[in-house]
């Protein structure tokens, strides 16, 4: 096993990750930038190291720096979260080179899998079943109207290296395609220096249903069930809950096998997500496989009582899976909610919900600054309950006990999401947001506390 983990990366998935390091006697060592010299990640680690001021690309996206932090301090292992360099495949073969363990799949697999297109056009060829769409990247607007006209309107223009729901344009007529693939494009470069593009039919009313995939070295494979994240806003997911409502058992495990196939035919090995989306008629389509710990993976782990991190980092040590597929059960719903700040700045007195079924994720603290630099998430409130109508119960009252003096976030919003009817029926999918935000915003503004139901 590990001695001692790097871990690139800040915030919540640091601080889960120093978690887990500790229950597995495993030494940690934080890297920070200047604006996160007093965070919790920096306190808890057994060491740590700043690597530059603020911005992102001067120190959590600095490979160099971090691979000297990780070999100076005795590191043989990084761990890289998500976001920043988690799916960078040169990182990882750098830290391979330097015969440091980078806790993900291979820098080959990275490849494989990360350029979307290129996933796409391998997961043809293993008959997972693809949205219908270009038939490599689209280079011109010319090349752009082809394809459009080929597939139908209306379509989705995409960035190969797309992620965090940027780089993405809905297209319904012939009319919008320049602007917006002008645009996508733009905001492609400046995201990712990428602005290799493609196009898929754009699915209508979809859900965004995805699979939790855990593989080892010796290529034993297996999945956890799935996770329901069509609440989205901006095609960023908010909420997620498992198991998916609309699935019947039957197609659960249709969609289960093509996950498994999906990942083997990238010979996948790490924690891993494969995502789908699930038309009106039961049909669903691969959109991408993400080669990384997942921001809502604690939703599986409450629900079928794996620790994903633990076996994670087992499997980038070369243990073998002990888990096999017969294991897996699920039992009861988790549901989880991201709590977004508005807003930076410095937070009062802070309160977070307990109690039974309940579990936060969250880097803040009483007093501590919430950065303007990096993602807006401050924390994540994860509840389980028997039943679906139980966990939305339960976060109903997790989020009412939920306090962050003098940070503005969505979390009152999402509390009155959770008492929309549709939601509660559990009959929505990624147009809920778009379709039902400004009823929510009507009830934030009227004061409905939810109370009077
Ligand atoms: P998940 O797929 O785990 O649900 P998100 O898509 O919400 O996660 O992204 C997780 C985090 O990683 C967010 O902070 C997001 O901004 C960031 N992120 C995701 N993909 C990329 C990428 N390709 N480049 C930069 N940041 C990314
Ligand atoms: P990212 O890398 O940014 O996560 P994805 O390809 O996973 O990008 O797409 C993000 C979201 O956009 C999905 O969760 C889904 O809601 C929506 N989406 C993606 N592809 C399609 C499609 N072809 N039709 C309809 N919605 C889509
Ligand atoms: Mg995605």
């Amino acid at each position: 096993m590990f001695k001692r983990i790097l871990i690139a990366n800040r915030g919540e998935i640091a601080l889960r990750i120093i978690r887990c390091c500790r229950e597995m006697g495993i030494e940690t060592v934080a890297v920070y930038s200047t604006a996160d010299k007093d965070t919790l990640p920096v306190m808890l680690a057994n060491q740590s190291v700043c690597i530059g001021p603020a911005k992102a690309s001067d120190s959590y996206l600095k490979e160099d720096v971090i691979l000297a932090a990780a070999m100076k301090t005795g590191c043989d292992a990084i761990h890289p979260g998500y976001g920043f360099l988690s799916e960078n495949a040169g990182f990882a073969r750098k830290c391979e080179e330097n015969n440091i363990a980078f806790i993900g799949p291979s820098a080959e697999i990275i490849e494989k899998m990360g350029d979307k297109q290129t996933a796409r056009q391998m997961m043809i060829r293993s008959g997972v079943p693809v949205v219908p769409g270009s038939d490599g990247l689209i280079e011109t607007l010319e090349e752009a109207k082809a394809a459009a006209e080929k597939i139908g309107y209306p379509v989705l223009i995409k960035a190969s290296a797309g992620g965090g729901g940027k780089g993405m344009r809905k297209v319904f007529s012939p009319e919008e395609l320049a602007g917006a693939f002008s645009t996508a494009k733009e905001e492609a470069k400046a995201a990712f220096a990428n602005d290799d593009m493609y196009m898929e039919k754009l699915i209508l009313n979809p859900h965004h249903v995805e699979f939790q995939i855990l593989g080892d070295k010796q290529g034993n494979l297996i999945y956890l069930g799935e996770r329901d994240c069509s609440i989205q806003r901006r095609n960023q997911k908010l909420l997620e809950e498992s198991p998916a409502w609309v699935l019947s058992e039957e197609l659960r495990e249709q969609m289960g096998r093509a996950a498994v196939k999906a990942a083997k035919a990238a010979d996948y090995y790490s924690a891993g997500t494969v995502e789908f989306v699930l038309d009106e008629n039961g049909n669903f389509y691969f959109i991408e496989m993400n080669t990384r710990i997942q921001v809502e993976h604690p939703v599986t782990e409450m629900l079928t009582g794996v620790d994903l991190l633990k076996e994670q980092i087992k499997i980038a040590a070369g243990r073998t899976l002990e888990i096999s597929q017969e294991d897996v059960t699920a039992d009861g719903h988790a549901i989880e909610c991201r709590i977004n700040a508005e807003a930076a700045g410095k937070i009062g007195q802070l309160h977070f919900p307990g109690g039974y079924g309940v579990r936060i994720d969250s880097h803040l603290y009483g007093g501590c600054e919430v950065s303007p630099y990096y993602d807006s998430m401050v924390a994540k409130v994860i509840v389980k309950g028997k039943t679906r109508l139980e966990a939305i119960k339960r976060l109903r009252r997790a989020l009412e006990e939920l306090i962050i003096e003098d940070l503005k976030t969505n979390a009152q919003f999402m509390h009155l999401l959770t008492y929309h009817p549709e939601f509660v029926r559990g009959n929505y999918n990624t147009s809920f947001w778009e379709k039902n935000s400004e009823t929510i915003k009507k009830w934030y503004e009227e004061g409905f506390d939810g109370q009077a139901e």
